[in-house]
């Protein structure tokens, strides 16, 4: 594992706001009070990565396979998100691209017309 890999392994459970892995578990195993069962709840609402982690967790429910399998799903997560964030990058560079070719076709279009009209009178 380099830096950058540890970096991003450790920031998955410690710099966002996500719930502590066993919380993550307990709730999965339906093991926790009603109102934390409510604030995993309301997190995993806005938290892709939870929410994803966590419908994953459900079909896996013997305890010991499970803390491994979190960060590794957590890891599929980012990888996912990343390669999306990638893919509408790269669109708009096409987009762009195609932009620019259709100005230079209007220009050689109009340079046709303009020569056309001149030499045909
Ligand atoms: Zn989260």
């Amino acid at each position: 594992m380099d830096d950058f890999m540890k970096e991003e392994y450790n920031d998955l459970f410690t710099t966002t706001q996500c719930p502590a892995q066993q919380e993550l578990l307990d709730y999965v195993q339906g093991r926790l009070s009603p109102e934390k069962q409510h604030e995993v709840e309301l997190h995993l609402a806005d938290c892709e990565l939870c929410s994803e982690a966590v419908e994953g967790l459900a079909a896996f429910r013997q305890k010991e396979q499970i803390p491994g399998m979190l960060k590794q799903m957590k890891k599929q997560v980012l990888r996912k998100l990343r390669t999306r964030k990638r893919r509408k990058d790269q669109v708009a560079y096409f987009t762009q691209l195609a932009i620019i070719a259709l100005v230079i076709l209007f220009i050689l279009l109009a340079a046709f017309w303009t020569y056309h009209f001149m030499t045909h009178k």
